[in-house]
């Protein structure tokens, strides 16, 4: 059949609409008035006999070709359990009005066709054809019931579409997800056996020239760059999958926080880097994770920060908290970053092309701080600077 139509019968509401689009697409095809009131007439009173058992029945109206002749057509599915009686007056007035009438039954759905042949003389060609479906699809609306019922396909159409997307773009985020997963285990290999021969080489340093010297520094400040940035994607695609393992141990803050800004002393020796402890206090922790945050916030302030400014490390004490924060004299970002810095591959609009960066680190770390029972937050202000504070709880 070519469909030009289709009306889903919900409730006594569309036997009006059924009618009076049938009677409109009879009257467009060029029927008698005679043909066009039997074919709408047959098509609303089957249509009540559907309406009475279900209101899921869907009524398709259009041609029909057998050899060189047309036909219109009305086809209607319902549900397979659906028995229709001799108590169904409209199905038994439809069938004593249309020539021909069939009652089919599929797997869970049943059809009813219902025909009646265009004469010879009425034209009807592609052109002729797809100007009644354009008409059907474009036409005004009959009645203000209508009008709420096209409004509603094109929500449920809308929402399908969004509905796909939502699966879509998951999948995507699978596939990615797995690919990071694979990439960064790949990776990391390598990298290891790299670390070990420059670990190797390092040992027999003082038999080196001092060229020899610098190059392996550099080699070795650049692998653990590299090695930072693999442990990052394997964390995202640890989070991804709900698994970010956690070692806890009580720990003296100060001392820890001392031990991890000595390291990062020599990661960032262009800048002054200042500590600020307040009184010590006991943190159930895991030590590996917490230093990945501090030193990622460190890093950042550095990167960010001309050379020879002053980065500061400072902690002060709560209720039954510690706030920990890195402040910096750097670029400072605007409203728009203070929102999006902690999303997942976030990256400023101004370090895009400046400074390198995945749009990774504050992403875990605020994750790790959140898994810790603490928050991280953000202040900063464009060509300022910027502070970023998380809390760590005390342990009791
Ligand atoms: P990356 O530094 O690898 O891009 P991060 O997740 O650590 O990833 O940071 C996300 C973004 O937040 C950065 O790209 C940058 O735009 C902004 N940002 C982070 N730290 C600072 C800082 N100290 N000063 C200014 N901007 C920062």
């Amino acid at each position: 059949m070519i469909k030009i139509l289709e009306i889903t019968l919900e409730n006594e509401m569309d036997l009006v609409l059924a009618y009076k689009r049938s009677l409109n697409l009879t009257q467009q095809i060029g029927l008698t008035v005679a043909t066009q009131t039997t074919f709408a007439t047959a098509v609303s009173e089957i249509s009540r006999s559907i309406i009475e058992h279900t209101d899921s029945g869907i009524m398709m109206i259009g041609l029909e070709k057998q050899g060189d002749r047309y036909f219109i057509k009305a086809e209607l599915d319902f549900a397979a359990g659906i028995m229709l009686t001799a108590d169904d007056e409209g199905y038994h007035y439809a069938q004593r009005l249309v020539p021909e009438f069939k009652l089919e039954e599929g797997s869970g759905t049943k059809k009813i066709s219902m025909m009646m042949g265009i004469p010879r003389s009425i034209q009807l060609n592609k052109l002729k054809i797809d100007e009644l479906i354009a008409d059907a699809e474009h036409s005004a609306s009959i009645n203000a019931y209508e009008v709420l019922k096209r409004r509603n396909v094109k929500l449920s159409r809308i929402s399908e579409q969004r509905q796909e997307e939502i699966i879509r773009s998951k999948l995507i985020d699978e596939k990615k997800n797995e690919f990071i997963a694979m990439a960064s285990h790949e990776l990391k290999t390598p990298l290891t056996v790299i670390k070990a021969y420059t670990q190797l080489v390092g040992m027999s340093k003082n038999d080196c020239s001092d060229r020899i010297k610098g190059l392996i520094e550099k080699i070795d400040f650049q692998t653990a760059k590299l090695s930072n940035l693999i442990q990052q994607m394997l964390d995202i695609s640890r989070m991804e999958n709900g698994r970010l393992a956690y070692e806890m141990k009580a720990v003296g803050l100060n001392s820890f926080i001392d031990d991890v800004a000595l390291m990062m002393k020599h990661i960032m020796p262009d800048h002054e880097l200042q500590v600020r402890l307040s009184t010590d206090v006991m943190v159930q922790i895991d030590p590996f994770r917490l230093e990945q945050v501090i030193s990622n916030l460190l890093g950042n302030a550095a990167k960010y920060s001309n050379k020879q400014t002053v980065v500061l490390l400072e902690s002060s004490l709560a209720e039954d908290y510690v706030i920990v924060k890195v402040s910096d004299q750097g670029i400072g970002m605007d409203e728009e970053s203070r929102r999006s810095v902690f999303d997942k591959f976030y990256r400023a609009e101004d370090v895009l092309h400046s400074h390198a960066g995945l749009g990774m680190g504050l992403y875990i770390a605020s994750k790790i701080v959140t898994d810790h029972g603490g928050k991280m937050w953000v202040e900063s202000e464009k060509g300022k600077g910027s502070s970023f504070s998380f809390t760590i709880p005390t342990a009791t």
